[in-house]
């Protein structure tokens, strides 16, 4: 089960969302509205996270890695990480995640570094493209 978070980068990144078993949550508030947002990714806005960890636990059954972010992943990212981290360890759940990451530099990273940026208004993105 994990109980500590890693880093990962944009790039890393995309070779990670290539496997079927890792999810990537947006835990930005109301930009991501506005901003767009990673293909494929869920969002639970840090506002009101801990209200939402079950909901998010089952929408993410069957992944054994979770990659977090915010705008910048300095504040919001890393704190959720560190909710459901202390969530599981507190229930002694096994939901079968073994990995939980942070975006390094964030959303604002991953589009300033040029990687694509899904703006559809499904939810959830049902975008699942691999670039
Ligand atoms: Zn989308």
């Amino acid at each position: 089960m994990a109980r500590s978070i890693s880093y990962v980068t944009g790039s890393q990144l995309v070779s990670l969302k290539r496997l079927p078993t890792i999810a990537v949550v947006d835990v930005r508030d109301d930009e991501r509205t506005h901003d767009g947002h990673i293909s494929g990714s869920l969002h639970y806005a840090s506002d009101g996270f801990d209200r939402n960890i079950s909901k998010l636990l089952h929408d993410v059954k069957g992944k054994d890695t979770l990659v977090f972010h915010c705008a910048l992943s300095q504040v919001r990212g890393p704190s959720c990480a560190r909710k459901l981290v202390n969530y599981l360890e507190e229930n002694k759940e096994d939901v079968g995640i073994k990995n939980i990451m942070v975006l390094e530099r964030g959303f604002n990273g991953w589009e300033a570094s040029g990687r694509p940026v899904c703006r559809c208004n499904n939810v959830p993105c049902k975008e699942h493209e691999n670039a």
